[in-house]
């Protein structure tokens, strides 16, 4: 079946699709079988499926994907590829202060093995690894990340140094930059890039890939994965759907689809040719609703903001398929942060659901039923580096390794649940309306009151320690 372009695909994605030479797709038609069913085809199925591989070579893993891989929020998001240090406080209060470090530290060599990864497979994923600027842009935000940096330092560990204004201005391009910190291991990928990319590579090992074949119905009993024309009958299956996980009546309550919306100028040639800012790094601002940029190989800045749509009883539909209704929002945000880019028409803008957890850590477990269905949830805006990780724990998990990443705290399952219906939704956008208020009041400077205050601060914990999530 050959590929007809979506108007719900990303920039990203219709660049790589683009890009390729083939574009057949294979559908679930009739009843087939494997030996593991991944669900979902963004970088957790993926790597998953390129891990089982590895670790089981003769194993039979078929693939299925609703849309086509990279169509979800692998082939959406901002490609910062950025570390767990920023997290380091809540995964130490998630799985304690030893293995904190043990994964915030396999977390900064997951973005290395990702460049590792293109290198050694002949995938050009635009990967550049320069680091990332974690930023105040008002002086409410100033110094969000000094618990953080402390929380690092009094375990032994180093990942933050401190940069002054003028630096700051000059690396990221934005005088609004107040102050900031930066962390050498992150890198920018063209996101879409390297999800298909993953993709070409798990068809070369022999996973099974079937797009354009939603899972319309899972027997959680005799394994079958069914969908409109067919089905896959397998012993074990592997949910790796993201956001859609909220449709699984054990996990409604905790993930929490929350949009994050994104902008692409054209090229803007004094960024092409290097005549002005740009070394490449990833830039995010100490909003909970954060502002992150960067720029591509072309000299586009990309820029996204988070908080955005909320669906009544976490229901997917097309609320986040659509352009970003924030569209105004978006562009004055980089309107203020990065002027210079505010000059240049935006080219593209588009949307995604990023799967928040109470917490902002991802989370790993197995719903009841005789075959083995196990899941991965929760990435937060945060899951480029980490859906590496990802790959490796769902796969140790079903392989019934008795290791590190197997008996890791995140793959305890549901870390905590959101509030019930309606309360989730009403009040969700109650408190969504109280941190925009108070964020733009002191992105403008001014005063915010007591009441807006207290109705903010019951947002979710975020991305980092403070309340931030980053996509
Ligand atoms: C706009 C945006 C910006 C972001 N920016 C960043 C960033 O800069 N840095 C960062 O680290 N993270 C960012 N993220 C988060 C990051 O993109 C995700 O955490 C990561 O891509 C998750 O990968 P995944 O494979 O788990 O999910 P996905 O890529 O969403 O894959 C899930 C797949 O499951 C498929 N699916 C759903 N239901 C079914 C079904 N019933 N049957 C079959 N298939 C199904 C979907 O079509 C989808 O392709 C951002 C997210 C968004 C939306």
């Amino acid at each position: 079946m050959a590929l007809i372009t979506a108007n719900r695909w990303s920039f990203w994605l219709r660049e790589s699709l683009a890009s390729e030479s083939s574009q057949d797709i294979q559908q679930v038609r009739g009843d087939t079988e494997a030996d593991v069913c991944i669900v979902g085809g963004g970088y957790t199925g993926l790597w998953t499926a390129l891990r089982l591989m590895e670790k089981a070579p003769t194993m039979r893993i078929a693939l299925v994907e609703a849309d086509v891989c990279g169509a979800g929020a692998s082939g959406r998001n901002g490609g910062l590829a950025l570390s767990w240090w920023p997290k380091l406080e809540t995964l130490a209060e998630r799985v304690g202060d030893d293995e904190a470090v043990r994964l915030a530290r396999a977390s900064e060599e997951a973005i290395a093995e990702i460049g590792a990864f293109c290198e050694r497979e002949g995938i050009d994923a635009h990967y550049r690894q320069s680091g990332w600027f974690w930023v105040a842009t008002s002086p409410a935000q100033m110094n969000a990340w000094s618990s953080t940096v402390r929380a690092c330092e009094s375990r032994g560990v180093v990942p933050f140094v401190p940069v002054d204004r003028e630096e700051l201005t000059f690396r990221t391009g934005s005088p609004a930059a107040l102050g900031g910190v930066f962390e050498r291991s992150a890198a920018t990928v063209q996101p879409a890039l390297l999800v298909r990319g993953l993709r070409k590579v798990a068809i070369r090992r022999g996973v099974e890939i079937f797009e354009r074949s939603p899972m319309i119905r899972l027997d959680r009993d005799r394994g079958v994965v069914h969908c409109p024309d067919g089905s896959v009958r397998a012993p074990v299956v592997i949910l790796a759907t993201n956001a859609w996980l909220s449709g699984v009546p054990e996990l409604r309550r905790a993930v929490l689809p929350l949009s994050s919306d994104v902008i692409a100028t054209e090229p803007i040639p004094e960024l092409a040719d290097g005549s002005l800012w740009t070394g490449g790094e990833c830039v995010s601002n100490s909003r909970l609703m954060v502002d992150y940029y960067r720029t591509t190989r072309d000299g586009r800045v990309v820029f996204g903001r988070g908080g955005g749509t909320l669906a009544f009883a976490s229901r997917m539909g097309t609320a986040f398929d659509r352009n970003t209704p924030r569209q105004a929002e978006v562009q004055a945000a980089l309107g203020r942060l990065v002027p210079f880019a505010s000059r240049a028409r935006v080219s593209a803008m588009w949307s995604g659901a990023v799967d928040r957890s109470t917490d902002g850590l991802p989370f790993f477990g197995t719903l009841p039923g005789r075959a083995t269905v196990v899941y991965a949830a929760g990435f937060s805006g945060n899951g480029v580096a980490p859906s590496l990780l990802a790959g490796r724990i769902l796969a140790s998990m079903v392989l019934g390794s008795q290791d590190e990443l197997s008996r890791c705290g995140l793959a305890a399952g549901v870390p905590g649940r959101f509030p019930l219906e309606p309360a989730r939704y009403f009040g969700g956008l109650v408190v969504r309306e109280a941190v925009r208020r108070k964020e733009t009041r002191e992105d403008d400077g001014l005063r915010v009151g007591l009441f807006t205050r207290r109705m903010a601060a019951l947002a979710p914990s975020g991305f980092f320690k403070i309340g931030k999530e980053d996509g």
